[in-house]
């Protein structure tokens, strides 16, 4: 089996800050006035979830949620299950999801439908990423970091056999050769 490492750097950790201010100045204003419940998915949302609602100047309360999609060594997506449902009591209150990486849409819609059913006042999704597929197939988030192309990548949070979440960079899976 060919071994898999980190390559090419897709997104530097310096534009990965600028993007994150500025999503961030963008929910706060999208939510002014309002409280929110965040609720970002581990683990691949996690580092991304951290630096985010430090850019927040918002009344938020944090929850967590896990949903498993790619387990162990896969690359593709294999169907979703709930890990771990969110804790919070989101009764009428206004939630946002937050996730790394919106590819085949599963993950946001699994965890849109459970928030939905707990009678959140409303339910918002905002990712770092967005593959290429997801965007011709029309799949969309409210709140987007960057668009990039149907590449598998690790770092900032993202895994491949639970390696590489610390990378502080976004950085293209390659063979090694
Ligand atoms: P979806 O459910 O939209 O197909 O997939 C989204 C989830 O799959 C993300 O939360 C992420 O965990 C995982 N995923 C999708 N593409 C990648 C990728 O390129 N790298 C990593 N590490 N995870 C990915
Ligand atoms: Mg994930």
């Amino acid at each position: 089996m060919k071994k898999l490492l980190p390559g090419k750097v897709l997104l530097p950790r310096a534009a990965i800050a600028r993007r994150v201010a500025g999503l961030g100045q963008q929910i706060a204003d999208a939510y002014a006035g309002h409280e929110l419940v965040i609720v970002p998915l581990l683990t691949g949302g996690l580092i991304f979830a951290a630096d985010l609602i430090r850019r927040l100047p918002i009344k938020m309360r944090l929850d967590v949620a896990a949903v498993s999609s790619y387990p162990g060594r896969a690359i593709r997506s294999r169907g979703v299950t709930i890990v771990l449902p969110p804790q919070l009591n989101i009764r009428r209150r206004h939630v946002l999801i937050v996730d790394d990486i919106l590819d085949s849409g599963r993950t946001l819609t699994a965890m849109q439908n459970i928030l939905r059913r707990r009678q959140a006042a409303s339910v918002k999704t905002c990712v770092l990423l967005r593959k290429e597929q997801a965007r011709r197939a029309g799949l969309w988030a409210d709140f987007v970091g960057f668009d990039i192309p149907d590449v598998f990548v690790v770092g900032y949070g993202m895994d491949f056999n639970h390696l590489y979440r610390n990378l502080p960079d976004v950085v293209q899976l390659r063979t090694a050769r």
